[in-house]
């Protein structure tokens, strides 16, 4: 047996509880896992409104640790190998997954979602998904690479292009915001970021952007002085209501793009008018491939993104962490420890 946080059923709450052991079936490997990253969605996941197929389902879809062992036809990779793991599964044949582009398979699997995932002691992954975790990367820090900060790599530098010289909003400065900066300050643009908080606007401000609270600075005046009245190239709206994709489509330059992370509301209002005058592109963002991770594990050991961890809490002490999670009082991302 071991331990893993679980779905048991939908609209109940994330469980820790015993569970079988993995086996990793060909292909697979067994990954003792030191590290997992707690992501909002992982609560998310509790309204069914992504259906995970069978449950129990255990959750986590970032996690790091060493390789024990190995299934059928595995090779490359040895017992004791440090690792970290790309979320997506594609099938391999469809036009997306043979040109890299696996978050776009229709037939799409996922670590922590449609199978089992890393908030466990154990897990099976295909071995296909592992990247190789240098020693000067801690697993702490690695446990948050495969969406807090891959996500908004993949976001930010291949759906919108984020350049040199380039003037960018983030809208939100939580788990993956605060890495956003990073990555937009390392790509070469300045970056506005907002958030109501004051800790994680000094946080922003400590890694390059230009931080204001939108509760008390409108959008639209702070980015006028930004931009000396021209707007922005890219805004990064990770928050995803109504009011976030209104403000953010309020202070895009023409031909400006829109990057559409957060999905908070369900539908969003989008005026047809400016968007026609203006050319400006709104663009879906999922996830990240397995380049994405590779990149920010390089990143990472290169130290131009840091990953940036708020609370550390043992696997077990879920229920506090999901609450600590919700109480919005945290700056950068939650990571679920396993006792050495
Ligand atoms: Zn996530
Ligand atoms: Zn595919």
């Amino acid at each position: 047996m071991m331990r893993a946080v679980v779905i048991a059923r939908y609209g109940a709450e994330l469980e820790a509880r015993g569970c079988a052991m993995p086996r990793p079936g060909p292909g697979e490997a067994l990954v003792r896992v030191r590290a997992s990253g707690l992501c909002a969605t992982d609560v998310h996941l509790l309204s069914g409104r992504q259906p995970l197929g069978t449950l129990p389902r255990i959750v986590g879809h970032e996690l790091a640790g060493e390789v024990i062992a190995l299934g059928d036809g595995v090779t490359g990779w040895r017992p004791g190998d440090r690792v970290t793991a790309a979320i997506d599964i594609g099938c391999g044949n469809c036009r997306h997954c043979l040109a890299g582009q696996t978050q776009r398979c229709r037939a799409l699997r996922r670590i922590g979602f449609e199978r089992d995932g890393g908030h466990a002691d154990y897990v099976a992954v295909p071995a296909a998904n592992l990247v190789a975790l240098p020693a000067e990367i801690s697993y702490e820090a690695a446990a948050i690479l495969p969406d807090a900060v891959a996500c908004m790599y993949h976001s930010m530098i291949h759906r919108g292009m984020v350049a040199l010289g380039q003037r960018i909003v983030i809208l939100g400065i939580g788990g993956l915001g605060v890495h956003g900066v990073q990555i937009a300050r390392s790509a070469g643009a300045e970056v506005l970021a907002t958030s109501r908080r004051s800790e994680r606007r000094a946080l922003a401000e400590r890694y390059g952007a230009v931080a204001i609270d939108p509760a008390a600075q409108p959008l639209a005046a702070a980015v006028a002085t930004f931009t000396q009245g021209e707007g922005v190239d890219v805004v990064v709206d990770n928050i995803g209501t109504r009011e976030s994709v209104r403000q953010g489509l309020a202070v895009l330059r023409p031909g400006g793009k829109f990057l559409v992370v957060g999905y908070l509301d369900e539908t969003f209002e989008i005026p047809s008018m400016p968007l026609f005058k203006t050319e400006q592109e709104i663009i879906g963002c999922r996830g990240s491939t397995k380049q994405d991770l590779i990149d920010v594990v390089h990143l990472t050991r290169t130290e131009r993104i840091t990953p940036v961890i708020g609370a550390y809490y043992p696997l077990e002490k879920i229920h506090e962490a999901v609450a600590r999670l919700q109480s919005g009082d945290l700056v950068g991302r939650i990571v679920l420890t396993r006792d050495a």
